[in-house]
């Protein structure tokens, strides 16, 4: 099983690395840079060489790159728009240091320009920054559809990807807790979302799953993490879907509210429903 929780860039990727095994995890998330943007810290060479040696030595999977939450490409203001722009240029030519991992954005908020004219600006950052001989995968993340958030439903995430040119640098990350608020029943009909998936993205785009309980009811559109098990999504939900044939070998990343003692116990709990050979 795959699994590990996001954790902070502060103290270096080496560090993060060591976190990891720390709590048990064999991958991690972290944001490229400031969450609420700003400029991101110079990659040192020397850092980035010791934990892809940790990732080689202990079978790590994939680790994601986490975009900022300001970066919006459909923002209605065109320096924002150039910040998504410039943010994620940058951050995908800093991952060129870690060749073959992902990273992972938030479509954007319209902010009442509609979805349509969203997906055309997000589809258009895409064309500006992807590249034939980048190595890693960008993600599209599932969102709870929360005010004027794009990609609320699959239909939106799948015409982003119509419209990209590059569509084999793109997948996408199903965050449990964002598909749930967005009114997906994960809880009860786990095999008709998931069917639902397929028939309007394609499940070959599914590349890494975010673990999230959610605070909130079904479809109320809120995006607030909770705990596993101690939310509306629940803990067989969460034991179905880690067990899920077509989920089980994508890397799950927790974005709980949570310490990292916090996400220790997480990380055992979900590793100890994990059944190795379903
Ligand atoms: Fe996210
Ligand atoms: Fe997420
Ligand atoms: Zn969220």
């Amino acid at each position: 099983m795959i699994i590990g929780c996001h954790l902070s860039v502060s103290k270096g990727f080496a560090a993060m690395g060591r976190q990891a095994l720390e709590i048990g995890a064999n991958t991690f998330q972290f944001f490229t840079r400031n969450p609420r943007g700003g400029r991101a810290k110079e990659i040192d060479a020397d850092d980035a060489e010791k934990l892809k040696a940790i990732m080689r030595d202990n079978d790590f999977g994939v680790i994601l790159a986490h975009a900022p939450y300001t970066l919006n490409p459909c923002s209605d203001n065109e320096r924002t728009r150039e910040f998504a722009f410039e943010a994620m240029t940058d951050d995908l030519k800093r991952m060129e240091l870690f060749p073959g991992n992902l990273y992972n954005f938030h479509p954007g908020s319209h902010v009442g320009q509609g979805a349509a004219k969203g997906i055309e600006m997000i589809s258009e950052l895409l064309n500006r920054v992807l590249r034939e001989d980048m190595r890693t995968t960008v993600l599209l993340e599932t969102m709870a559809g929360k005010g004027s958030e794009v990609g609320g439903n699959f239909e939106e995430i799948a015409e982003i990807i119509k419209n990209t040119e590059l569509k084999n640098k793109l997948g996408v990350c199903l965050d449990t807790c964002h598909v749930f608020d967005a009114g997906y029943d994960i809880v009860n009909d786990l095999d008709g979302v998931l069917e639902e998936f397929d028939k309007t993205i394609g499940l070959e785009r599914l590349r890494a799953v975010h673990l999230n309980d959610s605070m909130n009811f079904l479809g109320c559109r809120k995006d607030r993490h909770q705990r596993i098990g101690k939310g509306a999504i629940g803990l067989d939900a969460f034991e179905r879907l880690i067990n899920d044939d077509r989920l089980r070998s994508l890397p799950f990343y927790l974005e709980t509210p949570n310490e990292l003692d916090g996400y220790a116990e997480e990380i055992r709990l979900l590793r100890s429903l994990y059944r190795e050979n379903n």
